[in-house]
């Protein structure tokens, strides 16, 4: 089963969230709005700050990612928090080699499904 960290990679992002919830989340995790309470390899839970404060919980299943944030009941909506937690999960783990894919960061969906793994 893959990591939290696997699913929330970049190329991976731009598939479950819009593209305002993505910019949304990427600035709120880029002025440290996320507090990352617990790093598990399955799961990951944080607090964002954003004026309110929203609970967000990512967590890796054999069906792939799940999420769940107290700023909305629908299962189905990776909300801007979703999005802060996951830049700062990606952000916090441990370098994986190059981790050449964060130009996916820039070039959409590119490297999605797609992982490089020069030696
Ligand atoms: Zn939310």
């Amino acid at each position: 089963m893959s990591s939290v960290v696997d699913l929330v990679e970049p190329g991976h992002l731009a598939h479950l969230a819009t593209p305002a919830n993505l910019r949304l989340g990427r600035e709120i995790a880029a002025r440290s709005g996320v507090e990352i309470l617990d790093f598990g390899t399955c799961r990951v839970t944080a607090r964002v700050s954003n004026g309110q404060r929203r609970r967000v919980e990512l967590s890796s299943t054999p069906q792939g990612l799940e999420w769940r944030c107290t700023c909305t009941k629908r299962p189905d909506l990776f909300c801007k928090h979703c999005v802060a937690v996951a830049v700062a999960t990606w952000d916090e783990a441990p370098p994986l080699g190059e981790r050449s894919d964060l130009a996916a960061w820039s070039s959409g969906s590119a490297a999605a499904g797609e992982r490089s793994s020069e030696p």
